[in-house]
């Protein structure tokens, strides 16, 4: 699948009627399309840029219920989310893992311990799981022994879950492939196509890939926008209103040399009491996150502010002082765009992270929501667009949220020759299913060894580039691996070993390559690199930052 030369065969095929296209290549649009393939419908998938390269590759890749959402007396979305947790958990090992959490909790934080240990009584019962415990601080500190000691009371220890946010997106998107629909990233709408009575009857795709592929005029029966935060552009063009807020969040990314994990730290904030996560993920620490109106322009790559940098600092240089954590500790950082239904609250927090369905002369729009109920959100939107249809049943909702993984006999001798250990096959399983035996016999000997201090494997890069439908470096270091991420300076020392590696997949000239590791680091230096020219370093001192002079670049 997406191997050399597969966008010009799907550009090929495109002039066909469609029962359904989907615009918008993140974990909605993943989801909705899959569902849709399964179900029988001819489907198109469209992506502007890379699959997941919107916000779905930016989350804090927690697959959770959200405790803090019932603080908001969101107790539905809070129901829905743990339920689909458990979905992703059972069919998702290996990509969904459980994460344990410790909320900690100081004198003088508000709200007080115990509206924390209720709210968790109301979410183990929501998921029928007893799983949270309360410890006092001795007990606290010797779970978790860097954590700052002075007026510490004690804490709660719960179960969520985290994840691969864009390997999500990808085996989503996959096995809609597989149940026979089409994908195509690159490929941007530019032109909704209408009948004489304004009615949304299909679209008009560019290429953005620059393969030079002719412009296409595709017809469907119903068309759904899963554009995201970028979902106003495509509903306006049909008729409707604006009605996205755009709120960006931001993280911070740590070594676990410098911040060593073994488990989840949620703090209220010193400066406004928001929960603020301390987490450990693929061989790295995250810190966030942030919750900003973001007037940029989508298309802009979004990045952390100096505002947002110094807040989230703040945040470990109080938990963990015993560190000494200061601004050059932080290896890189990344931002996102929410889209959240605008209801005009002053605090963005609390605006509602619910999914919303709507319909402006058929085009269907469906957005907000989150990561972890991606399923519902695909359901909800097929059962609307079905209507439309005036065909075919959804199945119901107990099936499989990911396809089972294939038969564990004859993986289990695979991986044993290829030596690995158990936690990497199951990683394996869980972010490349079925495809998993074609990644170990695509892996010559020596791949199948870490890249750097990551989890990923060197297998992995080479499978990439030849099965995954790289066009950019990025797409490769972004989203097909963490790496951008989770390697120092984004990877870019290690870029002769990498290129080495994928040249004869990617097949790209040598004036190619330079021109995508020009971009690449470019990219990385502007908005992942921790001392990118947008944060001012003169606001973030290379000492520990005084809690007083924080104050005034918190906006
Ligand atoms: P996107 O992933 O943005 O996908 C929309 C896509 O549409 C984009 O890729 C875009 O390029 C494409 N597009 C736009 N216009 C066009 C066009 N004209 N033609 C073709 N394509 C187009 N949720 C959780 O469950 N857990 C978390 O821990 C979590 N943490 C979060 C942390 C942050 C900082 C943020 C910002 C969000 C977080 N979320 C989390 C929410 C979750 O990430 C989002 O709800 C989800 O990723 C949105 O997915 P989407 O597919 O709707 O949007």
């Amino acid at each position: 699948m997406w191997t050399k030369g597969w966008r010009e065969r799907v550009w090929s095929q495109l002039d066909q009627h469609w029962d359904l296209i989907v615009i918008g290549g993140g974990i909605t649009g993943a989801g909705i399309f899959r569902e849709a393939a399964k179900s029988g419908l001819k489907v198109l998938l469209v992506e502007q840029n890379d699959f997941a390269a919107g916000t779905s590759s930016r989350s804090s890749k927690l697959v959770h219920g959200g405790l803090r959402y019932l603080k908001n007396a969101q107790v539905k979305l809070t129901y829905e989310s743990v339920h689909e947790r458990e979905h992703l958990l059972r069919d998702g090992r290996g990509l969904v893992s459980p994460l344990g959490f410790l909320l900690v909790n100081y004198q003088g934080d508000r709200p007080p311990a115990w509206v924390f240990g209720a709210g968790l009584i109301l979410y183990d019962i929501l998921a029928k799981k007893w799983s949270h415990r309360y410890y006092d601080s001795f007990d606290i500190l010797e779970l978790c022994p860097t954590l700052k000691e002075e007026q510490l009371r004690g804490g709660y220890r719960f179960f969520d879950a985290q994840t691969d946010d864009a390997r999500l997106v990808l085996r989503v998107l996959r096995e809609g492939v597989q149940a026979g629909g089409y994908a195509l990233n690159y490929s941007a709408v530019t032109r909704l196509l209408k009948t004489s009575d304004q009615r949304v009857c299909g679209i008009v795709l560019e290429d953005r890939a620059g393969q030079g592929l002719p412009q296409m005029e595709i017809k469907a029966k119903v068309v759904i926008n899963a554009t995201g935060a970028w979902a106003d552009v495509l509903r306006q063009a049909a008729g409707g209103a604006a009605r996205l807020r755009k709120l960006r969040g931001s993280h911070l990314i740590f070594s676990q040399a410098r911040l060593p994990l073994a488990r989840a730290v949620s703090v209220l904030h010193p400066r406004d009491h928001r929960p603020v996560f301390i987490f450990p993920w693929e061989g790295i620490t995250l810190v966030g996150t942030t919750d900003m109106d973001h007037p940029d322009d989508l298309n802009a790559e979004p990045h952390i502010s100096a505002g947002e940098f110094v807040y989230l600092l703040q945040a470990v240089q109080a938990l963990f002082p015993r560190l000494e954590l200061t601004s050059a500790d932080v290896q890189g950082t990344f931002a996102g765009v929410r889209p959240v239904i605008d209801s005009g609250k002053q605090d963005p927090s609390k605006e509602s992270r619910e999914y919303v369905l709507w319909e402006d002369n058929g085009l269907i729009t469906v957005s907000g929501g989150k990561l972890t109920t991606f399923r519902l959100m695909a359901r909800s939107a097929l059962k609307r667009a079905i209507r439309q249809l005036g065909k075919h049943t959804p199945r119901p909702l107990d099936e499989h949220i990911l396809d089972p993984l294939p038969s564990g006999e004859l993986l289990a001798k695979d991986f044993s020759d290829a030596g690995l250990p158990a936690n990497t096959r199951m990683r394996i399983l869980g972010r490349y299913g079925c495809e998993a035996h074609a990644l170990l016999d695509a892996a010559v000997p020596g791949l199948l060894t870490p890249v750097g201090g990551t989890p990923s494997l060197w297998a992995e890069l080479l499978w990439a580039a030849h099965a995954e439908g790289v066009v950019h470096l990025s797409d490769l270091l972004m989203r097909r691996t963490r790496l951008g991420l989770t390697l120092p300076q984004g990877g870019l020392p290690l870029m002769d070993q990498i290129r080495s590696l994928t040249t004869a997949e990617l097949d790209w000239t040598d004036a190619y390559w330079q021109a995508e590791i020009d971009a690449y680091s470019n990219l990385w230096h502007a908005h992942y690199n921790a001392s990118q020219n947008h944060i001012d370093r003169t606001s973030v001192q290379d000492e520990r930052v005084g809690i007083e002079s924080l104050q005034e670049h918190v906006a």
